[in-house]
């Protein structure tokens, strides 16, 4: 098995879904209430685990019951969490409305994963016994420079989600060796709506850019080798939430494997699809057997 590190987040997702949302000022009546334990960073950590890799988390929860789920939460999943810490009061939270229409709203309090803003004793050579490392923008961005220069430094691969979508300091780009956007994150990095021409300028940057294209794929460029699609499996997606990060821990686990690109993007959008075609973020996340039988078909 690979060994993959995470350096990222967790959220307690706290989901209200309603008829209607209400405007400002306005109380409603909801139907149901749910907690899902999600953050990107273990999302990813989850899907990696699932698909057969080692994977270790390095981030933190607090002292709150939300905590205590989350972190039982991954190692049910089989991730190793040694290396996330617990701090002194709230774990990340994420505060949801779910409408009928599907849309949402939502707002994000960081608390605990607010505290990684540095690498602890430890990450550095947790990060430096990984096949890669997976980045994400959920924690303070000091923690995820420091973790995509620790792995430069010690030749261990780096996989950046630029998520939530913001501009990036060029010193973390230069530490990243695959950055994996979404067609939005691709737009927001470079101002460019094609997501061939926002690989292409991103190129200038990292070595390697994968943006995902929802339904339609994704899209593969290299310096000095000619942009690739890679199609997603076509399905009926009841909900694409999570859908990324499945993305994103699946490919990781394929390319520390040896498989070639084009097979490791064709691999991950099979869990991917896979993942879509059932609700939740996490829970939604297909096992190594589930994932060869989808990619093989
Ligand atoms: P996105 O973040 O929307 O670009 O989605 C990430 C990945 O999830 C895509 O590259 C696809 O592999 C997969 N995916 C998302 N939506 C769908 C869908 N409707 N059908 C199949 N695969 C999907």
């Amino acid at each position: 098995m690979t060994h993959i590190a995470v350096l990222g987040s967790t959220n307690m997702d706290l989901v209200a879904f309603v008829a209607k949302a209400p405007q400002h000022g306005e109380t409603v009546t909801g139907r149901e209430f749910r907690t899902i334990p999600g953050g990107k960073g273990a999302n990813q950590a989850v899907a990696a685990a699932r698909a057969g890799a080692t994977v270790s988390m390095i981030g933190a929860v607090g002292n709150d019951s939300f905590g205590t789920r989350l972190r039982s939460t991954l190692e049910h999943s089989g991730v190793e969490t040694d290396h996330l810490r617990t701090t002194e009061g709230s774990s990340g939270t994420a505060h949801i409305v779910v409408d009928d229409e599907g849309g949402n709203a939502i707002v994000v309090i960081p608390a605990a994963n607010g505290t990684v803003d540095h690498l602890a004793p430890g990450d550095e050579g947790l990060i430096a016994s990984a096949d890669a490392l997976l980045l994400q923008l959920e924690i303070p961005l000091a923690a995820v420079l420091a973790g995509a220069e620790a792995a430069r430094a010690h030749g261990v691969r780096t996989v950046l989600t630029p998520a939530p979508a913001q501009p990036l300091p060029l010193e973390l780009l230069n530490a990243t060796d695959l950055l994996l956007p979404n067609e939005h994150e691709a737009t927001t990095l470079t101002g460019r709506t094609d997501p061939g021409a926002a690989a292409l300028a991103l190129l200038e940057e990292v070595p390697e850019v994968v943006v995902t294209l929802g339904a339609a794929g994704s899209l593969y460029a290299a310096r000095g080798a000619e942009p690739i699609v890679v199609p997603a499996p076509q399905v009926t997606a009841v909900d694409t939430t999570g859908a990324g990060d499945t993305f994103a821990g699946t490919l990781a686990v394929a390319l520390t494997e040896g498989r070639p690109m084009p097979d490791a993007l064709a691999w991950a959008a099979a869990a991917a699809a896979l993942s879509v075609q059932r609700a939740g973020a996490s829970e939604s996340m297909p096992y190594r057997s589930e994932i060869e039988a989808q990619y093989t078909s």
